[in-house]
């Protein structure tokens, strides 16, 4: 079994060790949440602080004119993040508004064909979106929210589009991009990704998987602040031909002729709708500069470290105690591990309680994050000593922690 001895051997050769200066952790805690939110880098105050007191202080509304910009250059720094190519990422809005974009604009290049394909256990935002853009399709559209196992069976002449997250929010399971899509193109439909848990977590290659649409998460583990704004993909080929449902004066070709009829900009740019908040930007823009340092390879390698050393001390320390629901094979997993519980609410308040902060996902699902940019192995040793020392001790069943916050 792996000592705390062998953890810390492994911290002291890990070449992504020094990236965990650049972030404010607290320290006294484990925190294993950077899936749900990820922590703030030093970068990002500055960023932040330049954009107030400089640009918006003393340059007012002459700074309008590089903001203008700022959603295109910084989708030019998550580009390589998921394989894409200059002018194919736009940041904006928020993820589920941006899913509502592409859905509408996917659904009008399959004006013949009347289904939605999406998997039952997705995340409930993206469930409710796509019904909701269904209705407004102008023509009957019907939403199968599907076993995923299934979708082979499902794909017929009829489905116009396929949407599905590629790392599951709940079990971690990760989806093959490349097969997946070339499935779907097979049947002559459309291929949303859902990248929010994959984003700075796995690498992603859309040019090479031939995805056609994705849109992804600012504030998970790309570390870019509560309500981050999120980004777009569409690839180059479709971008002359697709229309943004919710247009704006943004994301007009000339949006200061203020002219009554919609022309949309060139490229990307149309899926803008509205001024872009430009604090926000400047936040995840500081947030981005430590994956400027790293290959994702490398964060994929240590993160498949993290979970492995993970599920091999809960598989020593507590055997037959958890159900993992987040799969064994590397190329089914993600960046996090689920252990399902009857009890996983109180267990996952009694850990946070003594300062190991993972989350609870309804019904039963104990959650961690691995984040290879600020985790040590140490950290996931001494995690699962606080793991065993709860459930040894019976905390996680005192009477204060059956009542659920309403942020879990
Ligand atoms: C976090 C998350 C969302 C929500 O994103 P918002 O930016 O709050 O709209 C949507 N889908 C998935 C899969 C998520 O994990």
């Amino acid at each position: 079994m792996t000592s705390r001895e062998d953890c810390l051997a492994r911290d002291g050769a890990d070449s992504l060790a020094p990236l965990r200066e650049r972030f404010t952790l607290n320290a006294d805690e484990i925190y294993l949440d950077g899936n749900s939110l990820g922590p703030v880098s030093r970068s990002v105050a500055s960023r932040v602080k330049e954009v107030i007191e400089n640009q918006w202080a003393r340059g007012l509304v002459r700074s309008w004119g590089p903001w203008m910009d700022r959603p295109l250059s910084v989708g030019e720094r998550i580009a390589p993040l998921i394989g894409a190519r200059p002018g194919e990422v736009l940041v904006a809005d928020t993820l589920t508004i941006l899913l509502a974009k592409l859905i509408g604009a996917a659904l009008a290049q399959r004006p013949h064909r009347h289904v939605v394909i999406t998997d039952a256990l997705n995340f409930h935002s993206d469930l409710y979106i796509v019904e909701a853009m269904a209705k407004l399709a102008g023509r009957p559209i019907s939403v199968k929210a599907i076993d995923r196992n299934t979708l082979a069976d499902e794909l017929d002449d009829d489905v116009a589009l396929v949407m599905l997250t590629h790392v599951d929010f709940r079990s971690g399971e990760m989806l093959d991009l490349a097969g997946v899509t070339a499935q779907v193109h097979e049947a002559g439909a459309l291929m949303l990704w859902d990248f929010a848990h994959s984003t700075g977590a796995v690498p992603l290659d859309v040019e090479g998987a031939l995805v056609d649409f994705a849109a992804g998460c600012g504030y998970k583990y790309l570390n870019g602040g509560p309500g981050s704004p999120a980004f777009l993909y569409v690839r180059s080929a479709w971008q002359e031909f697709l229309n943004n449902p919710l247009p704006g004066w943004l994301g007009h070709a000339r949006p200061f002729d203020f002219e009554p009829t919609f022309d949309a900009a060139p490229g990307i740019r149309k899926f803008m709708t509205s001024s872009p908040s430009i604090i926000a930007l400047a936040a995840l823009d500081g947030a981005l500069d430590v994956f400027d340092d790293v290959s994702m390879n490398d964060v994929r390698r240590k993160s498949l470290a993290l979970t492995d050393l993970f599920l091999d001390l809960v598989d020593t320390r507590l055997p037959g105690v958890f159900e993992v629901v987040t799969p064994r094979e590397h190329a089914r997993r993600g960046s996090q591990v689920a252990l399902a519980h009857p009890e996983a609410y109180g267990i996952v308040q009694a850990l946070i309680a003594r300062g190991v902060v993972g989350d609870f996902r309804a019904p039963d699902v104990a959650r961690f994050g691995f984040t290879p940019l600020y985790l040590r192995f140490v950290d996931v040793y001494d995690a699962v000593e606080v793991l065993v020392d709860v459930l040894a001790s019976g905390a996680h069943q005192d009477p204060k922690f059956a009542v659920r916050n309403p942020v879990t």
